[in-house]
């Protein structure tokens, strides 16, 4: 069993891995220069997309140190779904299992710091990290990921990610057919709702005021039997983060299962926009198919450049950077 991976893990820890790799010479200079504090490739976030990115450049024998301060977005969830071999695990033990995949690659090192600082240099970057230290590297992969701006509702942080979900890909299937609301108005409500209505009839918008809605958006929304109430929400009743009731202003309750909403977000990093790098119009950082940003030598990966918010996206957008990072030294090299 793991015959692979008990040889990878023997051969690298008698130093015998990349000499058999033929690439010995390498190895020697990957010490050398990881106590200089010195990379081809520094990777800010070490989550799924910073570990996949990581796992590629790992790979292809590049010096690649992964900083994370690890607070991925969806840590209060208690299972993920959706990502083939991983389907119902916690997302943390996910990640953990990739982390310890990786520490078998003497070419990674991981940290756990928070990224406070980058500058651009001859060479390529600069960091500064929380903990003091100074890193430097000729190339940057931002899988920093986004942070949800939760709204200040009494119980909606605390059901976060547990009743209170953002995405039907993810989470839909395990409360399929339940009583389900929706916190949104506008276009957004009327599009949730539409989708929603895939994984249950028993749907009701609550937008928390006017709901903004046009009168064919509303027509269309009745014949669907989708409910719409625009009291204003005093708070979200429940344990444990799992939803029972829906609190509202004028001392009304009603019984709650499951509430969907979209919530507004910011980069979790600002460092990519202080280098230069061009945000989206939506918020993303912008990047083309080779996961390249404007700036040259800085990629990006991950949530934080698309709306396609799952960790299997994440994990394939990482190995692309990973992949088109290093092609990129090759070719400014070979
Ligand atoms: C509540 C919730 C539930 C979800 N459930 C599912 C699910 O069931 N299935 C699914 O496929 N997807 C799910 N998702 C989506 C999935 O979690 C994300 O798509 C995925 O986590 C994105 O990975 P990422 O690596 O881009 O970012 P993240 O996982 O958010 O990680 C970003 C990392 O970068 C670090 N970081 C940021 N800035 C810095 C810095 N300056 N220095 C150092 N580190 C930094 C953060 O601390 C964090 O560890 C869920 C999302 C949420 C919010």
């Amino acid at each position: 069993m793991n015959t692979r991976r008990n040889f990878l893990r023997q051969s690298m820890l008698t130093g015998w891995g990349l000499v058999f790799l033929g690439a010995d010479r390498m190895l020697a200079k990957t010490t050398t220069n990881t106590m200089n504090q010195q990379f081809d490739v520094i990777i800010i976030g070490g989550s799924y997309a910073g570990l996949a990115a990581g796992m590629a450049l790992g790979r292809a024998l590049r010096r690649v140190l992964i900083i994370d301060a690890g607070e991925p977005c969806n840590r209060q969830t208690p299972y993920s779904h959706n990502f083939l071999t991983q389907d119902g695990l916690p997302p943390l033990e996910i990640a953990h299992s990739a982390r310890e995949q990786l520490k078998l690659y003497q070419t990674v090192q991981l940290t756990d710091d928070f990224v406070s600082e980058a500058v651009r240099t001859e060479a390529g970057f600069r960091l500064y990290t929380r903990a003091g230290r100074p890193y430097e590297a000729k190339k940057l992969v931002f899988a920093s990921g986004i942070r949800d701006l939760l709204p200040s509702i009494p119980g909606f942080d605390a059901c976060w990610g547990i009743s209170v979900l953002h995405c039907p890909y993810c989470h839909g299937y395990e409360v399929r057919n339940q009583k389900t609301g929706i916190l949104a108005s506008g276009d957004a409500a009327f599009e949730i709702a539409s989708l929603i209505s895939n994984w249950t009839r028993d749907l009701t918008i609550y937008s928390n005021g006017p709901a903004f809605l046009q009168p064919a958006q509303r027509s269309r929304l009745l014949d669907h039997n989708i409910g719409i109430v625009e009291t204003r929400l005093a708070r979200l009743v429940h344990r444990e983060g799992r939803l029972d009731q829906l609190s509202f202003d004028d001392g009304t309750t009603v019984p709650l299962n499951v509430l969907y909403a979209r919530v507004p977000f910011e980069q979790h990093s600002k460092l990519p926009q202080v280098l230069g790098c061009e945000i989206t119009s939506e918020g993303f950082l912008k990047v083309d198919a080779q996961q390249r940003t404007n700036i040259r030598g800085i990629y990006a990966a991950g949530d934080n450049v698309t709306r396609m918010r799952t960790v299997a996206n994440a994990v394939a957008m990482g190995t692309a950077a990973g992949m088109m990072v290093n092609k990129e030294l090759i070719e400014e090299s070979f």
